[in-house]
């Protein structure tokens, strides 16, 4: 089994169940930038997120759970889980995401209004749509490499467009980059072409979001699990609508608390390959 931070409430649960666990975690998430939790349960002095944050590694780690940082960049599904890190390639019988909630939206002229129409946040989803077709991938970093790739084998031709950024180095991926400053994605009715602040202008048929790391959202949709209002749907044991795959914390929305995802951990710890 995988799971990510509260990821380490669903750990503590499902290790005391005997089950084999793995944690992959990309470092600090909200918890870690939170100075100062004054309304969590249990602690005479006001406590950091750092400290509440190594504390549950600690504890989790004194039961036998195992920790891996590394960035996750694509979970699927054939007979088994498969999750893809940047780095390596895990399977698992059952999936936890808890990977709270950063998806990233670009602020650029023209991405909203052309979302389902060449705008796309799921290379693996949509590639097919692109056959043949130019295409661009918004992002600097390793989740836009990976989307980059999915894309390479089906697409005429791929470019990643990292908005100012600088792109990651040491990337084996050859792939055509370009870091100018974008001010609009445009079209008519679907993308047409993207326009850089320089006045140039790049014509595509489509743009892949991935900015930053993939998100739970991303990751969820990667695998066909329901998401609405932004937010992964799941029953009242975590579990997606993907069987085996289930997910706590922020992504779930509600109360973005850590009483909340403490709870929702310990729920998907509990219930994980129960059937
Ligand atoms: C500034 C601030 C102050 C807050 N104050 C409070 C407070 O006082 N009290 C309170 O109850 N709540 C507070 N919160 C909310 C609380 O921190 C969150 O509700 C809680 O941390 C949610 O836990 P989570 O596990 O869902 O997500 P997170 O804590 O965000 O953890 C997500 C984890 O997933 C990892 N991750 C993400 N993407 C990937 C990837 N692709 N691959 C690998 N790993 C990945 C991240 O590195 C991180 O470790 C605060 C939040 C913020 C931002």
């Amino acid at each position: 089994m995988e799971a990510d931070r509260h990821g380490i409430s669903a750990s503590i649960y499902a290790k005391r169940r005997k089950l084999s666990v793995l944690v992959i975690s990309k470092g600090n998430g909200a918890l870690g930038k939170t100075d100062k939790i004054e309304n969590y349960y249990g602690f005479k002095k006001p406590i950091s997120g750092k400290e509440l944050y190594q504390n549950g590694i600690q504890q989790a780690k004194n039961l036998g759970v195992e920790f891996i940082e590394d960035e996750v960049v694509s979970v699927q599904y054939v007979e088994h889980f498969e999750v893809e890190t940047v780095n390596s390639k895990y399977e698992a019988k059952s999936v936890i995401l808890a990977t709270g909630t950063n998806r990233q939206t670009p602020n650029i002229k023209g991405i909203r209004k052309f979302e389902g129409k060449g705008v796309s946040y799921c290379a693996i989803c949509d590639a097919f749509f692109y056959k043949g077709k130019d295409v661009a991938v918004l992002g600097s970093g390793n989740y836009a490499l990976h989307e980059a790739q999915q894309l390479k084998p089906v697409v005429n031709s791929v470019t990643i467009l990292t908005n100012g950024e600088p792109i990651i180095e040491n990337r084996s991926l050859d792939v055509d980059v370009k870091s100018k400053k974008i001010r609009e994605v445009r079209g008519d009715t679907k993308v047409e072409e993207v326009e850089f602040e320089d006045d140039t202008i790049k014509k595509v048929n489509g743009v892949f979001i991935a900015l930053g790391t993939a998100s739970s959202n991303d990751l969820a949709r990667k695998i066909g699990a329901r998401i609405e209002n932004n937010h992964i749907v799941v029953d009242e044991n975590m579990q997606t609508t993907v069987p085996g795959l289930f997910a706590c914390g922020d992504c779930t929305g509600g109360l973005l608390q850590i009483s909340k995802a403490v709870y929702e951990g310990a729920k998907a710890g509990l219930e994980v390959l129960k059937k």
